[in-house]
């Protein structure tokens, strides 16, 4: 049997397995008593089979502790943190296990921002539904369940207030979207026809059947290369299946890697308005690069996307994102956005009249590698320890040590840091060259293995 996962980022399990009706009623009742009786609370789901079972029973949940509930049908997650806001709800909830294969389903909640919980809010949650202390109220207290089907429109609206709709629609530009028949497909053609592009649409239907692993990197979207090659397409799509993450494909259908997401939208954004840009600490360099041509600060977070918006709050950025493809547009709202990235991409290829490829060359390319190893408990520490010691001397190295460590480089990074939901450690480095990266992941590797290895 597998294990109910319960982070920062929400609840994830197989379905059936861990992840059954009565797991995800309790925790209904548990963000129920976390809001208090009388509030409102905005739910949406994916397409997967499993999320009309799952939808019911948080419902119920909710409606037991006193609080009503605003069904979407199928939404995305920003459409859905989005509706949060719109309706003036205290908290929103979407059934989704994002990029994870069709067994799987999961909870994500927001606050009343329509930003993810923070940690301190994700722990209380968490208590509330341990301690099994939930609010009860009687037959007359009981919430209301209502319906609103205005998600899609609302959200394409927004998204077409942060970009020039009409300077896209000029060029007919034809595209293809690989929605992995999840939930953007429906609200994406909606916004691609007000952009008057001409739409291929792969994995369009909202079955839940996924064509394909959902997670959008190369090695789950060779029928998108292809289908690019083959229409003379400018640009491919891929968003996953709760439709936050966002991957792009060139004109010559390559595979452009999810790195470069937040860096196309970093740099369309960047001609128009200087301010600074949040993103975590596993991210590539590229935004570094970008920001610093145009005189502005990267504010660099612990990853997970609640301390990716926290950062933009605190220091007034006006982008986030996360190198996992994850474009954040706190006008539109505060989460992770593929109609905001698929947005700011045509536009920017629009008002320059060049192509992706060409888009994709102005900015500084690096290579990124990322390893992991099995981490025993409490040896993390020691190997951050180890490897600052190894490199605080190191010429122009600066550490950050917010969530594990992270070594920039004059030409390079490296980090090292414990997974949060699994007992590995994950290395990443990234620098221009390829043997430089190497190196240097070779360099903390050493550095674990002798820590590990030396004291039991
Ligand atoms: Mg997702």
């Amino acid at each position: 049997m597998d294990r109910l996962i319960v982070s920062v980022s929400g609840v994830r399990g197989v379905v059936g397995e861990s992840l059954t009706p009565e797991v995800a009623r309790r925790f209904g009742c548990a963000f129920g008593t976390m809001l208090g009786t009388g509030g409102t609370v905005v739910l949406g789901r994916d397409t997967r089979p499993s999320g009309a079972d799952l939808r019911d029973a948080v419902t119920a949940g909710l409606l037991d502790t006193g609080v009503s509930v605003v069904n979407l049908g199928i939404a995305t997650t920003p459409g859905t943190a989005l509706m949060t806001v719109e309706l003036g709800a205290d908290g929103g909830v979407v059934i989704t296990a994002s990029h994870n294969p069709g067994r799987y389903n999961g909870i994500k909640f927001f606050q009343a921002t329509g930003t993810a919980l923070t940690a301190g809010e994700a722990a209380r949650l968490k208590g509330i539904r341990e301690s099994q202390r939930h609010a009860r109220v009687g037959a007359g207290g009981r919430g209301v369940e209502s319906s609103d089907d205005t998600v899609h429109r609302r959200h394409v609206a927004r998204v077409l207030d942060v970009c020039d709709a009409d300077i896209i629609a000029r060029r007919n530009f034809k595209v293809v979207v690989d929605s992995v028949n999840g939930a953007g497909c429906i609200v994406t053609p909606k916004l691609l026809e007000q952009l008057g592009c001409e739409v291929i649409h792969l994995n369009g239907e909202p079955s839940g059947r996924f064509a394909h692993n959902p997670e959008p990197i190369a090695e789950n979207l060779a029928d998108l290369c292809a289908a690019v090659r083959e229409s003379g397409a400018v640009a491919g799509f891929a968003q996953d299946a709760d439709g936050d993450r966002l991957a792009v494909v060139d004109e010559s259908g390559r595979f452009i890697g999810e790195e470069y997401t937040l860096a196309l939208a970093a740099a369309f954004v960047l001609r128009h308005r200087k301010g600074d840009i949040a993103t975590n600490s596993a991210t590539s360099r590229m935004v570094d690069d970008l920001a610093s041509a145009a005189g502005v600060r990267v504010v660099r977070t612990p990853t997970g996307e609640a301390n990716v918006v926290e950062g933009m709050v605190r220091e007034g950025c006006i982008l986030g994102g996360e190198g996992g493809g994850g474009v954040i547009e706190p006008r539109v709202v505060s989460v992770r956005n593929s109609l905001v990235g698929i947005a700011f991409v045509l536009q920017y290829m629009a008002e320059t009249g060049r192509t992706l490829s060409e888009l994709v060359h102005e900015i500084p390319a690096y290579v990124m590698l990322k390893t992991k190893l099995p981490c025993p408990p409490g040896a993390a520490e020691r190997v951050v320890a180890a490897a600052r010691e190894a490199f605080a001397a190191r010429e122009g190295a600066r550490l950050n040590e917010d969530d594990g460590l992270r070594v920039d480089l004059p030409r390079a990074w490296v980090s090292v840091r414990a997974s949060n939901t699994e007992p590995i450690m994950r290395i990443m480095a990234e620098a221009p060259e390829r043997e430089a990266a190497e190196a240097l992941v070779a360099e903390v590797r050493k550095i674990a293995d002798t820590t590990i290895g030396d004291r039991p």
